[in-house]
């Protein structure tokens, strides 16, 4: 088989895939995953031909996957692969470009930088931030809090990229209690000591009470969040990122998914004063449905970030918007092409439709649930429905009932001490049909619990 022939059969399989995406079962069988022991087997002395490597791939692993880009599942605010991103992609693996500068592709260069421009636009915040398209919101947020923290103290006259820190001053860290695990990853990956670092008390909904905020100074380097894990809620930024900016802070926005609530008008008030803060970061493998692994940093001081990321070398220097220049990566694939893609085929109503869209299924979701006796335990601001049974085994009987049936996928969480199931609405792919069929789902087994 030639490369072509490969390639061609490649794409038959991918294709096949995607078509039966609605019909596939959402959490794969028990017989599936025990057939994964298929690919325990020695490195070969001499390689397998290449048309049988994809094959084992098809056949043993496409069975044993999770169809979160299909229909049915609702787990975790995942995302499904809009065919454009998913097409972009193929076409940027066939290229095979070292994006890190202009030098390395002019193209992917031209087109990053379009979509940067973009996604200020459609998330309308600062133009002429700096826009980084990292490997995910995790590896961007800590991007954005390493500029933050060399950006306080260089206030402070201290030069932490080339001092380090011994001996600086303290940067005083407050995030939500409810803040994202990955924001506390970050943080102590950067070495502010999760110990260290003030949890500010947040209400029933997970957002920052502003009255209990505590004091802040020009060493303070504040994380919000625009959408709350469990309940989709938004932190009050009208209100508090004045305050923090008033006195000197760094405001950073968590908005891995919640940003996108400002591309549609009906939900933009949620963000209200977001575009206040210094750094957002956001995913586009999440609510933009582009394939894994896509996310970007929005800093407002392109040149505090490139502070921190600059990789220049003698044999490798580069403007400073150069991709290796912003993010964690040094050599790169465009994360930024099938963004552009996807905002380019969506445009702004096409986002705004699929944001919109995904905040009613939820809400009606929301409403059938409490309707049929579920105790539904957030507003459904947004995506987000949290939801229990009548008590805590009821709940966790659904879980398992739902996850076992393979025709629907969500997980558990811990609410408020108690377990909880949280359905996220944020594929493409699900349509009113697929929403009544979970509804219906869950009011079958509710209802026999
Ligand atoms: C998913 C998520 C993250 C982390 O994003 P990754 O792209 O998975 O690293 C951070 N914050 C929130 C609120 C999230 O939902």
């Amino acid at each position: 088989m030639n490369e072509d022939q490969l390639l061609q059969e490649a794409d038959r399989r991918a294709r096949d895939y995607v078509a039966g995406a609605d019909a596939r079962r959402v959490f794969p069988t028990e017989q599936a995953i025990a057939a994964l022991s298929a690919f325990d087997e020695p490195l070969p002395e001499q390689g397998f031909p290449a048309a049988e490597t994809i094959a084992l791939m098809d056949n043993i692993g496409s069975p044993a996957t999770v169809a979160s880009n299909g229909p049915n599942y609702f787990g975790f605010v995942i995302g499904a692969s809009l065919p454009v991103a998913a097409a972009a992609e193929r076409l940027a693996i066939a290229w095979d470009q070292c994006a890190s500068t202009e030098d390395g592709s002019p193209a992917a260069y031209a087109i990053e930088r379009q979509a940067s421009r973009w996604l200020l636009d459609v998330l309308d915040l600062p133009r002429s931030s700096a826009v980084a398209f990292g490997t995910s919101a995790t590896a961007c947020g800590l991007s954005c809090l390493a500029a933050a923290r060399a950006d306080l103290l260089a206030r402070q006259g201290w030069d932490v990229v080339n001092d380090g820190l011994y001996g600086a001053p303290e940067v005083k860290v407050v995030v939500p209690a409810s803040t994202h695990v990955t924001v506390r990853k970050a943080l102590q990956v950067l070495g502010f000591g999760w110990n260290r670092v003030i949890k500010a008390p947040v209400d029933d909904k997970g957002r920052i009470l502003p009255e209990l905020l505590p004091e802040m100074d020009a060493n303070t380097l504040l994380i919000l969040q625009a959408g709350e894990v469990n309940t989709g809620e938004f932190d009050d930024f009208a209100s508090v990122i004045p305050r923090a900016k008033a006195a000197g802070a760094w405001v950073h926005v968590d908005g891995a998914f919640g940003l996108w609530a400002r591309a549609a008008p009906q939900l933009r008030h949620l963000t209200l004063g977001v575009e206040g803060a210094d750094s957002w970061t956001t995913d586009g493998h999440k609510w933009l449905n582009t394939p894994y692994d896509g996310a970007m940093a929005v800093c407002r001081d392109p040149q505090a970030l490139a502070r921190v990321m600059n990789s220049d070398a003698a044999y490798s220097s580069a403007s400073a918007d150069a991709q290796k220049n912003l993010t964690l990566e040094f050599s790169r694939r465009a994360r930024g092409i099938p963004i552009w893609a996807a905002l380019r085929s969506l445009g702004k109503t096409g986002v705004e439709d699929l944001v919109t869209r995904h905040h009613a299924q939820a809400a009606r979701i929301g409403v059938a649930l409490g309707e049929a006796g579920f105790e539904v335990l957030n507003r459904v601001v947004l995506n987000q429905v949290l939801v229990r049974g009548t008590d805590d085994a009821a709940t966790l009987a659904i879980l398992a009932q739902v996850q076992n049936s393979g025709r629907s996928w969500f997980g558990g969480t811990v609410w408020q001490d108690r377990p909880a199931f949280r359905i996220s609405l944020s594929s493409f792919r699900t349509e009113e049909r697929h929403v009544d069929q979970l509804i219906d789902l869950l009011v079958r087994i509710g209802a026999r619990g």
